[in-house]
């Protein structure tokens, strides 16, 4: 891209970003105006990765595991120093997978173990699982807490308002839905949309484990405080996670707001402080390459 065509790109995203936060929220950056860096390149979308949103068998998987007691939410050692807000776990050593083998396993994971998942409770009254999807060799994924209402109905992550938001919130960074990859903590909808427990998250997160190694993003974006604390195994207020980097497993995390916090907490201190989170994301991925 030429630099001309760079920055027009950059101004684009602004008035995105405007539309995702609100102007009185947005100090621009002159310097994203002037200093041309790489941008993370898109990638075309992958329907293969992609749940259909077909009814859902709710009988019992027959190859779904029960889940060993570990050391952490996903059976790997942890440091054993709490004092920081940063807990770190064995990075993935194994080497990236092919894109072809990627969506195979992933598809083979939502067909074969979480469609049928009887693990816990939240079985009892789903609609749809929902797996999660996008870019199979996404450098930057979302990870929610759980499917909501919209979600559970169509089987699709973040379909609803918050999914709207999170949307826009994709766009401003100059990224399409299709480029990332959005999953959330737990598969099925809790009832009445209450913060999932920590029964149905032991039991649940082994799947977003996998989905994690499967795609080993760059960037692991957490959306609100319950995917903070299970991603990264900390109890620290959102406000002193959030905004600063983190690790899990050898990939970057940055915690921010979730979308439907925000829309229900929508003051310029918040936009600003999602805004803010996410320019660091973009900025790490441009770095990165
Ligand atoms: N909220 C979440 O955390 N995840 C979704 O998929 C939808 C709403
Ligand atoms: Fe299985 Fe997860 Fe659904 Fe529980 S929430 S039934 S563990 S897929």
């Amino acid at each position: 891209m030429s630099d001309s065509a760079v920055l027009r790109a950059r101004l684009r995203n602004a008035l995105m970003a405007e539309r995702a936060f609100g102007v009185e929220a947005l100090p621009i950056d002159p310097a994203i105006l002037r200093k041309p860096r790489s941008q993370p390149k898109p990638r075309p979308p992958t329907p293969a990765a992609t749940p259909t949103p077909a009814a859902a068998p709710a009988k019992p998987a027959p190859r779904a595991k029960p889940v060993a007691p570990a050391t952490d939410l996903f059976g790997n050692p942890v440091k054993a120093s709490t004092s920081a807000a940063e807990t770190t776990y064995t990075p993935f050593t194994d080497p990236p997978l092919p894109r072809q083998k990627r969506i195979e396993l992933l598809v083979k994971l939502d067909d074969d173990e979480v469609r049928g998942c009887t693990k816990c409770a939240l079985s009892e009254n789903r609609t749809h699982t929902v797996f999660g999807e996008g870019d199979p060799e996404a450098n930057l994924m979302f990870v929610g807490e759980g499917p909501g209402e919209n979600e559970d109905l169509s089987g699709r992550p973040f379909v609803g308002r918050a999914g709207q938001k999170l949307d826009e919130m994709i766009k401003a960074m100059g990224f399409g839905r299709a480029d990332v990859y959005i999953a959330n903590v737990v598969k099925c909808r809790p009832p009445g949309n209450r913060t999932p427990v920590a029964g149905e998250i032991a039991a649940c997160t082994p799947y977003l484990h996998r989905q994690l190694e499967l795609i080993r993003p760059k960037v692991i974006v957490t959306l609100g405080l319950p995917a903070t604390k299970h991603i990264l195994g900390v109890q620290q207020s959102m406000g002193k996670l959030r905004g600063r980097w983190h690790t899990f497993r050898g990939i970057d995390v940055m915690p921010t707001y979730h979308p439907a916090y925000l829309l229900r907490s929508y003051t310029p201190a918040n936009r600003r402080a999602v805004w803010e989170d996410l320019q660091q994301v973009v900025e790490r991925l441009g770095k990165s390459g």
